[in-house]
């Protein structure tokens, strides 16, 4: 989708929050723990390229959910490692190794397939992917890993790295995860040859499973200032918010009582009000869902009214406002705030989600 600079809807990014917030997971790890920042689907929607710029000189490596998102970063200088987390097509491994990029190896149906294309492997790095329990990609016997080891060594392939996923480090039960550490656990004592880097953590294992961190973490959520649990589980350090949502009053009138509002008439004025429209819709990634909640204007909560369409909502206000008024969907105003997991709750799913669903029609603007 196009992005509308001239349109009062923007994302503002505070990428010194994204520092603080590395910083501050970085402070409960091992010292010597390496960092991989997660930037995966433009970082999480705050901007990719200029995330990874910001942070690259205190981070060690970037994750990315595949090799497109990883020659974005190449391209715009981006020197550091760079894995990418999902499977890649056997077409894009020649672009891996042109770049320098790290893929993942997740089945020997993949390490098959791809040597029996015949193609030249050499130089090719890669982290093997261990399916301990979150039954999305992986190996998950020690055999297998070995086979795939020995496989792609023979053909010149640097087996940097072995990781694993957990599926339940977010939640208050234990056992699943202490399943999942016990089964990456043992396969790795199985393995002659263990690769250098040795990874199983997200933001939710670094935070509340730091027993669990090996060489490496793998910093998604938290970075860009959210709780991974959402609400469920309390953060042991202070995190700042990175993203803030705003737009302006671009429409203002006072309308009697009886009146609709929206499409299929479903808010009706109960006397006379005062009813804002906003530049932002779902086609924005602020989805229908979202009638109901409410936005901040000059510190005031005001409701979503009517229905949410494409390109526009409409709030109902306490009084007259001045068109260009500036209003907060996501963010502080005045003494009040809207944070991205309350937006996620009302709509019944997760910040990331919502994050990664704000459009590329929003402009990102950076803030130091
Ligand atoms: C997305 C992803 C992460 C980061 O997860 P967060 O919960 O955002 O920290 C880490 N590892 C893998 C394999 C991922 O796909």
């Amino acid at each position: 989708m196009k992005t509308s600079p001239h349109r009062p809807t923007k994302a503002v990014i505070a990428l010194d929050a994204i520092a603080y917030n590395i910083e501050q997971v970085a402070s409960q790890l091992p010292v010597g723990t390496l960092r991989m920042a997660v930037v995966k689907a433009n970082a999480y929607g705050h901007g990719a390229v200029a995330v990874s710029h910001y942070i690259q000189g205190i981070v060690d490596a970037f994750g990315v959910s595949n090799i497109d998102e990883a020659l974005e970063l190449r391209e715009t200088g981006i020197t550091k490692d760079i894995l990418v987390l999902g499977v890649t097509a056997y077409a894009a491994v020649s672009l891996a190794q042109e770049h320098d990029i790290c893929l993942t190896v997740a089945s020997s149906d993949w390490v098959h397939e791809l040597l029996s294309l015949g193609q030249s492997l050499d130089g090719l790095r890669v982290h093997l992917k261990v399916d301990s329990g979150m039954g999305r990609i992986g190996f998950r016997s020690a055999a297998e890993v070995q086979q795939a080891q020995q496989a792609l060594q023979t053909q010149g392939v640097r087996v940097e790295g072995i990781f694993t996923h957990f599926a339940t480090a977010d939640e208050v039960d234990p056992a699943y995860f202490d399943e999942q550490e016990q089964c990456f656990a043992s396969l790795l004592a199985e393995l002659d040859q263990v690769p250098a880097l040795v990874h199983t953590s997200n933001s939710a294992t670094s935070i509340w499973h730091p027993e669990t961190v090996l060489n490496m973490v793998r910093l998604g959520n938290i970075i860009y200032g959210m709780n991974p649990s959402g609400g469920l589980l309390g953060l042991p350090f202070e995190i700042k918010a990175a993203l803030s949502l705003e737009s302006e009053l671009v429409h203002v009138k006072k309308i009697a009582a009886q009146q609709g509002v929206g499409y299929g008439k479903t808010y009706v004025s109960q006397e006379e009000e005062y009813i804002g429209t906003l530049p932002l819709g779902y086609a924005d990634g602020w989805t229908r869902d979202m009638q109901g909640f409410h936005v901040l204007v000059d510190g005031v909560f005001c409701p979503i009214v009517g229905r949410v369409s494409m390109d526009q909502l409409t709030i109902r206000l306490p009084k007259a406002y001045p068109l260009g008024t500036k209003v907060i969907l996501i963010g502080t105003s005045g003494q009040e705030a809207i944070d991205v997991t309350q937006v996620a709750d009302y709509r019944g799913t997760i910040n990331y989600e919502v994050v990664c669903l704000l459009s590329d029609r929003i402009p990102r603007v950076y803030r130091k």
